[in-house]
């Protein structure tokens, strides 16, 4: 299954990884404006990866 993975640069983790079934770019996008939100505000650079997982 692939995933998309949000991952900030400055804290080195993964904020989350979602299904890429469920989750298309938009709603990822409503992610980093809401749950992953304080990332953003604080000008860390959050990324995502495209990650394949069984
Ligand atoms: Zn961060």
């Amino acid at each position: 299954m692939e995933f998309r993975e949000v991952y900030c640069i400055n804290c080195k983790k993964t904020l989350g990884s979602y299904n890429i079934k469920f989750y298309n770019e938009d709603k990822i996008g409503e992610l980093l404006k809401t749950t992953h939100s304080i990332h953003v505000r604080s000008g860390h650079q959050v990324i995502i990866k495209k990650v394949v997982k069984d």
